[in-house]
């Protein structure tokens, strides 16, 4: 059996939440973004992570990349310890983890051209490179990505949305690194735009076998860019398993909600369907409810739901984190 890539265990991201006006002497609330997740990830594989806002999906691939220190638990990354890694040692790392962000425009420095964008990371990580070397890795880069190489001395906002999305993809392959957070790359391009940008995602998974862990919120989008699916709900996760598993047979109540609510592409069966309305607001991460953090808004609660927490059970391609629903 191959060895994940990445294995992260029971980890929780934590802050210092400090309330407007309080003493200096008064303990500030701890805000749990992420309270206790655990799945892995295989080389060439791609997880889907869904939920609300506010869910901690964000905060989790922070964590993974470092840009947020996690309080405790495990991230190994080709075997080796991310959590209390040294910054200096993240500037090595991070050749090999990327992201992609969510606003292309805003995640591009408007005062640099596109080919000074996409060389950055290579002029930090290869100084020994000399300029013709670079120019022409950018040039190859801008090709695989559908961009026009003789674009490399334009401004970003000389590029639509999904252009700018291109570049920041090109800027996160350069390093051909084994692993790419995707936090909600396509939720701000069009429609159309986004299968573009999806479609070029998978092209270049495989061309360089790497491992994508991609956050969004449009159910439909992950499903079919996802081999795994992780369900969060207030930093805990709620089932996860293959796109199969999870979208033909969702069984933690919550995702059985959040599926219902996609559209179906049978005109008959999207007018037959029953949509199960959540009721409630998401509670706050700073006072989660006791025991099962889902119970306030569970059509299925009982007092024992209010006493202790579920953990993830199940297989290895289905697993659910409740107490009164098994896969
Ligand atoms: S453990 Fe209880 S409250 Fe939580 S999802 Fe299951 S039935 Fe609902």
């Amino acid at each position: 059996m191959t060895t994940p890539l990445l294995q992260v265990r029971n980890v929780q991201t934590h802050f210092d939440i400090h309330k407007k006006g309080a003493f200096f002497w008064q303990k500030p609330a701890t805000l749990k973004a992420v309270n206790g997740v655990s799945f892995e990830l295989k080389a060439g594989e791609t997880l889907g992570v869904v939920g609300e806002s506010g869910c901690g999906k964000s905060t989790l691939a922070r964590t993974i990349i470092g840009l947020v220190k996690a309080k405790s638990g495990s991230i190994l990354f080709n075997g080796e310890e991310l959590v209390g890694l040294p910054e200096k040692a993240w500037k090595t790392k991070r050749q090999e983890i990327q992201m992609i962000f969510q606003d292309p425009l805003a995640s591009l420095n408007p005062r640099m051209t596109v080919g000074e964008i996409i060389a950055e990371p290579l002029r930090t990580h290869h100084p020994e490179l000399k300029n013709e070397e670079i120019q022409q890795q950018v040039r190859e880069m801008m090709k695989k990505v559908g961009l026009l190489p003789n674009l490399i001395n334009r401004y970003p906002h000389e590029f639509s949305g999904g252009q700018c999305q291109r570049i920041g993809i090109a800027r996160a392959l350069i390093l051909r690194p084994k692993l790419i957070i995707c936090d909600e790359p396509v939720s701000a391009l069009d429609v159309s735009i986004q299968a573009q940008v999806i479609n070029l995602l998978q092209e270049v998974q495989e061309e360089m076998g790497l491992a994508l862990i991609f956050i969004a919120h449009d159910l439909s989008v992950v499903k079919h860019i996802s081999d795994r699916v992780l369900v969060m709900y207030l930093g805990n996760a709620v089932e996860l398993g293959t796109d199969t598993a999870v979208y033909d047979k969702p069984t933690h109540p919550y995702t059985q909600a959040l599926m219902s609510a996609v559209p179906l592409p049978d005109p008959e069966a999207e007018r037959n369907k029953t949509v199960q309305l959540l009721e409630g607001d998401l509670p706050s991460p700073i006072n989660p409810p006791s025991g099962c953090v889902f119970r306030t808004r569970c059509p299925l609660a009982t007092d024992e739901c209010a006493k202790t927490k579920p953990v993830l059970e199940g297989t290895d391609s289905h697993q659910v984190a409740c107490l009164h629903a098994a896969v």
